[in-house]
């Protein structure tokens, strides 16, 4: 048996000032999904290398396990006279390896690869068309050391990676593949690039392959957009909508953070998504989503979103956050404000930036309200449990997750339109939730230096000018209902609860998988859920007549509130037939509109938050 390193002696001697490490990344065959990668270290002088891969990566709050992906480890070592040896090593934990290096070896190497065949922004993915890579799910670190306190030789692992430059050099499998990185070239070494902590290794994503390259200058920085794959996206106008979204964030900032700046984005059939780096954003989308407006509208709204993150989470960070211990969960309350407060600014920015109107800002803001108002489980979960929970619930969603949880993105946004609403109105248009990011990025953002929850409620309190003690508990910390109608008053709108109200209501969804009607999720409370419905079940016949998912709404409008609907369905392999009764419509669609006869003060108020007058969005 042997000891874990963090309990294994070490003999103590100082570090070379020498250490080296440069890591090599190759695919001779991408079709195989495998990267080759190699590790040497110089002046390594301890008895034993610990090495460890990352569990998860920032902006990405679930454990991945990257371990799991890497094959054939190996270690040899370059000792002079002898020659090269092998090194002893053995894996003491799913995301540790010990390699044993006695005496001083000047030059170890360690070899691996790792299998690339998940294509999210936050996996690896490598084909015949191209390798895309993040590198915590690509390398080792190596554990810094605490020396000891009790002047015993066992200086004992910590959580953090040793603060070291890192070089990687990556070897292309043919000459007209190119690599797309944030990370700064080494001179006269053909892609070969020094990140200057490990930190920075793992927020510089890598694209390599034959992707095209457009480069365009805003605010004199050079910026970089990386296109992997075709459709219909026109790389012109996505750069002028880009260079407006930048000019934009950066007047709420006050200037851009960075020298350089580099989009990569993913074309496939329909994957969305994106992820945020302090010099990068990651995005993948449809490939065929360019053409329609509300598509392409949607995608500079991601784009706003990643590019907004460079100050709202990248360096304006949670304090769990700040220092990022790569072996396990991360747990921080802020995520409605890191992620929630975002996703509001990436319904305002697209507006600011003149990509669409007020009219459609509403209609997206209402889209919004009624998500959230679909969701039982904001009546369950607050906005800092789902933050505090995102490791267990937002990434691993199941029939049951409406019923239970909220999203932090959702339920943030609209707490921050809520509190921009708030702060406009108690300083008449003086102050906004702009102002609350600037204030935050002075006070945190800038010195890195992250923020606690006391600190992000004191500074919007600041911003304020008032106690939002009673605020926090109601819709932070607390599950009351957003006051939508009582806020938006003042500005002229009125939230619209529509119906169908030939519609009763049942409290299910059903989907047609093959050749089966299938009961996806129940909602809680309804008659569905009281009548012991349980999504999985196959849905078969109403009153003895089958029915499929498509005709459920037609049918369903032949009976009224009250009504007794005898259901037919298939629990596993048991045939059921269940009793309900029916409940009256409810709201399935909220429109934000504007009031009958609007005083001039909640014309003005509409006039200095969008920008439009009112009568204009008629
Ligand atoms: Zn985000």
């Amino acid at each position: 048996m042997i000891e874990t390193s963090a309990t294994t002696p070490i003999t103590s001697k100082s570090r070379s000032t020498q250490l080296s490490l440069a890591y090599e990344v190759a695919m001779p065959h991408p079709e195989s999904h495998l990267f080759v990668v190699t590790l040497q270290v110089q002046g390594w002088t301890e008895s034993t290398l610990d090495l460890k891969m990352p569990v998860w990566t920032p902006g990405s709050y679930l454990v991945r396990e990257y371990a799991r992906h890497v094959e054939n480890f190996g270690a040899v070592g370059k000792a002079g006279e002898i020659g090269e040896i092998t090194l002893a090593w053995q894996k003491v934990a799913k995301n540790h390896w010990l390699v044993e290096t006695p005496g001083q070896i000047p030059v170890i190497t360690i070899s691996y690869t790792v299998f690339a065949n998940e294509l999210t922004v936050r996996t690896n993915h490598l084909e015949a068309s191209h390798g895309y890579f993040n590198g915590a799910a690509m390398f080792f670190y190596i554990p810094d050391r605490t020396p000891s306190i009790n002047h015993q030789s066992t200086n004992q692992l910590t959580n953090q990676p040793l603060k070291q430059p890192i070089q990687i050099s990556i070897v292309p499998p043919e000459p007209d593949w190119i690599v797309t990185t944030p990370l700064k070239p080494l001179a006269n070494q053909a892609f070969t690039y020094i990140a200057e902590d490990f930190d920075t290794l793992v927020d510089s994503p890598f694209e390599i392959g034959t992707h095209s390259l457009y480069e365009f200058t805003t605010a004199g920085i050079p910026h970089t957009l990386a296109i992997w794959g075709s459709g219909n996206a026109e790389p012109e106008k996505i750069i002028k909508d880009t260079q407006k979204i930048i000019e934009v964030e950066s007047q709420i900032f006050g200037g851009l953070p960075y020298d350089y700046y580099v989009f990569i984005l993913h074309l496939t059939a329909n994957s969305f998504g994106g992820l945020e780096h302090k010099n990068a954003s990651c995005l993948i989308y449809p490939r065929f989503g360019f053409r329609s407006g509300e598509k392409y509208q949607r995608f500079m709204q991601l784009v706003a979103h990643e590019f907004f993150h460079l100050w709202n989470i990248k360096r304006i960070r949670p304090q769990a956050l700040e220092v990022f211990d790569y072996e396990q969960e991360n747990y921080t309350s802020s995520l409605w404000f890191s992620e929630g407060t975002t996703s509001y600014y990436d319904l305002v920015i697209p507006l600011r930036a003149g990509i669409y109107k007020a009219k459609t800002f509403l209609e997206n803001l209402s889209k919004e309200i009624t998500r959230l108002q679909a969701t039982p489980g904001r009546l369950v979960q607050s906005a800092t449990a789902s933050s505090f929970d995102a490791w267990i619930k937002l990434y691993r969603r199941e029939a049951h997750s409406d019923n239970s949880q909220v999203s932090y993105y959702l339920k943030g946004e609209l707490i921050s339109l809520l509190l921009d609403l708030l702060i406009r109105l108690r300083h008449n248009h003086q102050r906004s939730l702009d102002d609350v990011l600037r204030l935050l990025w002075q006070r945190f953002g800038q010195p890195e230096s992250g923020f606690s929850p006391p600190e992000l409620k004191g500074t919007i309190e600041e911003v304020a000018g008032i106690d939002l003690t009673d605020f926090w508990q109601r819709y932070i910390d607390g599950v009351e209902e957003l006051p939508f109608g009582e806020y938006l008053a003042h500005f002229g709108l009125q939230l619209g609860a529509n119906s169908d109200s030939a519609l009763p209501f049942l409290g299910m969804t059903v989907k047609t998988e093959g050749n089966r009607d299938m009961i996806k999720t129940v909602e809680i409370g309804s008659p569905a859920q009281i009548a012991g419905i349980d999504p999985g079940d196959e849905l078969l016949a109403i009153d003895g007549i089958r029915v499929s998912a498509e005709q459920l709404k037609d049918r369903l409008k032949d009976y009224q509130a009250g009504d007794i609907l005898k259901i037919s369905l298939f629990h596993g392999d048991l045939l059921r037939t269940i009793l309900l009764t029916l409940d009256p419509p409810r709201p399935d669609r909220y429109q934000l509109l504007p009031v009958d006869n609007p005083q001039a003060t909640q014309a003005e108020n509409f006039q200095r938050w969008l920008g439009v007058s009112l009568e204009s969005i008629k």
